[in-house]
């Protein structure tokens, strides 16, 4: 992985040449701060990594769906992979080019699927018989031709986190990879369809990434089949699911599971796509939060700072642990939980006994919350959505500024 972006430098925590502090001054708290040139540097790593192969990376919106992150990807001729029609919407603002769009999820609309048609992305990732059918008979109504890969369930357990465990019989995600010929099959049968791929997607965070190289086994022998059959296959889609190391565990890497799957996939002759958001972005953001209170119920001690899970959800939804430092560089520390001003028990950021000894006024910075952060962030309680800021080198820019009161109240009208 590229080097940190977030190191301590003249008695502060720095995202490359710009002290934490200094943003936190100018832009307020709680603020995502991202570093262009870490996710400059992940997009290059995984290119490297897959370079034997034809290959395509498509960076998965809902990770940091920020205009200006896309846009720094789209900059490095990523496609994208998008999970909904305002995803979509983003990335063709964001520049991503529409036949490197990938468009996944069990639930797609019929208005969606006109949109993506509109924008003519290039394959459509199908999760159902029904889904299947509406396509057709969309694509047809309006004598377009939608590409299509299904997207199929191997039933691999990726033995990640059970929240976020995708392949596996007992999702909802995908077909059934035994059902997946006669998918095929049926398509041929329909209107306004043609087979661009096959591709799976088994599970996020996955420290281990044994499960996908099983499972690819799987996929590339259905996609021999199917190229057997005469189906006009041109991608096979291994999906996202990098891990990136939340403390001081090593994971596995892009590197050491290309290495593994170019044997199975180089006789295919096929395009290679893959689909990570978490791999590109997580470390090269941090959320900075401002200490408000220090308190102490009976044996319980909490630093109570600016922004809970209304700024950064996964410790509430998956009792994520991220480490968290003082931005002012300090190395003691004190037996505290790090909670939010939510009015919600689960509202932690993080579960750990010891925790930076700061005081209130001081700063910390949530590590690793680049990907899954801002775009599961809420206004719950009325607080406006965190302000965002992607630093280039010893530029900081605003790239998405702090809500008001009144934007946040703008779209309810009647009063
Ligand atoms: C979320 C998602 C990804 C990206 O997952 P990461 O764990 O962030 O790499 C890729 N493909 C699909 C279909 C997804 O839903």
């Amino acid at each position: 992985m590229a080097k940190r972006p977030f190191a301590y430098g003249k008695g502060t925590l720095r995202c490359d040449g710009v002290a934490l502090s200094e943003i936190a001054d100018r832009f307020g708290t709680p603020t995502y701060v991202y570093s262009a040139d870490a996710i400059r540097g992940a997009y290059h790593e995984m290119d490297r990594a897959f370079d034997r192969l034809p290959h395509r990376i498509c960076y998965s919106v809902k990770a940091n769906p920020n205009l200006s992150v896309c846009s720094l990807l789209a900059g490095l001729r990523a496609g994208a992979d998008v999970t909904s029609g305002g995803e979509l919407a983003r990335a063709l603002q964001a520049g991503f080019q529409p036949e490197q769009i990938v468009f996944a999820g069990a639930g797609k609309s019929r208005s969606e699927m006109e949109d993506a048609l509109t924008a003519g992305i290039g394959c459509f990732s199908v999760e159902s018989e029904g889904e299947l059918r509406l396509l057709s008979a969309v694509a047809a109504e309006r004598g377009a031709v939608a590409r299509f890969a299904l997207r199929v369930n191997p039933d691999v357990n990726a033995h990640t986190h059970p929240f976020i465990t995708t392949g596996l019989a007992s999702t909802k995600f995908g077909v059934p990879i035994a059902d997946a010929s006669d998918h095929y099959a049926l398509a041929a049968t329909l209107p306004g369809l043609r087979a661009e791929g096959v591709g799976m997607h088994i599970g996020s965070q996955m420290t281990d990434l044994s499960p996908v190289v099983e499972a690819t086994q799987g996929l590339a022998a259905l996609a021999s089949k199917l190229l057997e059959r005469g189906h006009t296959l041109r991608h096979i889609d291994i999906g996202g699911g990098y891990p990136i190391p939340y403390g001081d565990e090593q994971p596995d890497t892009p590197g050491q599971l290309a290495t593994e799957i170019e044997p199975m996939l180089r006789p295919l002759g096929l395009v290679v796509l893959t689909e990570p958001g978490r791999w590109l972005v997580g470390t090269a953001g941090v959320l900075i939060v401002r200490v408000l209170y220090r308190k102490r119920n009976g044996a319980h001690a909490f630093i109570i700072v600016d922004g809970g899970m209304n700024a950064l959800l996964r410790p509430a939804l998956y009792r994520a642990q991220h480490k968290v430092v003082a931005v002012r560089e300090n190395s003691r520390n004190t037996r505290a939980e790090v909670v939010g001003p939510v009015c919600e028990s689960t509202d932690v950021l993080s579960f750990e006994a010891m925790a930076p000894d700061v005081q209130p006024g001081e700063l910390l910075a949530i590590l690793d919350a680049g990907a899954y952060g801002f775009s599961m962030a809420s206004e719950y309680n009325g607080r406006p959505r965190p302000a965002e800021v992607l630093v280039d080198g010893a530029e900081a820019r605003l790239v998405r500024r702090r809500q008001s009161h009144e934007e946040i109240m703008a779209p309810e009208m009647g009063l």
